[in-house]
């Protein structure tokens, strides 16, 4: 049996998966990662908020496209209120 050790290393990427309501495909779009000195320099006051955050700052697009059929929608996360 193969160790774990042996196997060729590949990186991971953040990613958002979502359902298209047309045709019901999964899609997938990776995170656009934000580094925390750029954030700090043009988001201050969302630094601020967040101050009990740790780890990196990911954002996801406006608008996104279903690779199977070609639908269009503006991306949300699901927790307005
Ligand atoms: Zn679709």
């Amino acid at each position: 049996m193969r160790q774990i050790d042996d196997l060729p290393e590949i990186e991971l990427h953040v990613a958002f998966v979502w359902d298209c309501d047309r045709c019901g495909s999964e899609n997938w779009c990776r995170s656009v990662c934000m580094e925390s000195a750029w954030m700090e320099q043009h988001e201050p006051d969302m630094v601020k908020e967040q101050a009990d955050s740790i780890g990196d700052w990911h954002t996801y697009p406006e608008a996104v496209i279903c690779g199977e059929c070609g639908a269009t929608y503006r991306a949300g996360t699901g927790d307005y209120e």
